[in-house]
């Protein structure tokens, strides 16, 4: 075991693939109790797997852009479980253009699933970590939030405006010992990149100094520490999961 999180109740967001997924396998090895949250029924695989792995699990459904839906969840969570002390907002979307092409319908997506429901969850989710004096929410941001990319205006913006969200939050919320933090992922081989990386072709290798996509669990080791106690003094932080692509 990584770090000791017995006793912990942790919600992920997009938790049915990729990224989210491998997230809530490792919350869950390291002693979590996980909420795996996904549209529709999505999420009930990764719960099989949890519980296959002996740990404690339920799937919940809800689209992240229902505010309604989202901004009830953490309150459910502390009626059924008792308290929350994780939030992962990790479900996201690409809707890439160039911005002379883009629908407003597209760039509205984006940052209504990647950034507008991280606010929706942290805002109902910080009520009872205040009460309880401890807590961390944990924003799954991206490298292109960091240092842009042609063709990615939206989905730029929503990973930024993450960074400074949770920033401001962290200065917010750090006297009562809740954390938040931001983990960029560089490129991630998941369902979001396989598309991008068959179509464009493009050499990874020659962009990535460690010379390789990053996988999911890469991404989960990060979000695991930042979860621990032992990350207790660490707020307001990004940490860069890119094998070196941005420095
Ligand atoms: P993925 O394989 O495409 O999975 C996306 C996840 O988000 C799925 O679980 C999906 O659930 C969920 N989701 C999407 N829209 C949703 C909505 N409206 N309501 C509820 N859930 C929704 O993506 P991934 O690569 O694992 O990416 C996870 C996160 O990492 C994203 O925020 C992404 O931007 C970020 N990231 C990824 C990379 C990368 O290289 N892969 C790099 C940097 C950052 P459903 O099953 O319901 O569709």
């Amino acid at each position: 075991m990584m770090f000791d999180l017995t006793g912990k109740v942790a919600l992920v967001t997009g938790a049915s693939r990729g990224i989210g997924r491998a997230i809530a396998l490792k919350l869950s090895a390291q002693g979590a109790t996980v909420v795996a949250a996904a549209r529709g029924d999505h999420a009930a695989d990764t719960v099989a797997a949890i519980v296959a792995q002996g740990g404690t699990a339920e799937a919940v459904g809800v689209d992240v852009t229902d505010s309604t839906a989202l901004e009830a969840l953490p309150g459910a969570i502390v009626s059924r479980r008792g308290r929350l002390d994780i939030v992962v907002s990790n479900a996201g979307i690409t809707r890439d253009q160039l911005l002379m092409r883009m629908k407003r319908e597209d760039w509205d997506a984006v940052i209504a699933t990647n950034l507008t429901a991280s606010f929706t969850l942290a805002q109902a989710a910080i009520r009872p970590m205040l009460k309880q004096r401890s807590g961390r929410i944990i924003a799954v941001s991206s490298v292109v939030g960091q240092m842009g990319n042609a063709g990615q205006t939206s989905y730029a913006a929503s990973k930024a405006g993450l960074i400074g969200f949770a920033k401001a939050l962290a200065r917010e919320v750090a006297s009562r010992s809740v954390t938040i933090n931001v983990i960029a992922p560089g490129f991630v081989d998941t369902d979001m990149t396989r598309a991008v990386v068959e179509k464009a072709q493009i050499d990874w290798a020659t962009q990535i100094p460690l010379g390789r996509l990053g996988t999911a669990d890469d991404i989960a080791a990060a979000a695991c520490y930042l979860a621990s106690d032992e990350a207790a003094y660490i707020t307001g932080h990004v940490l860069a999961v890119n094998g070196g692509m941005y420095m």
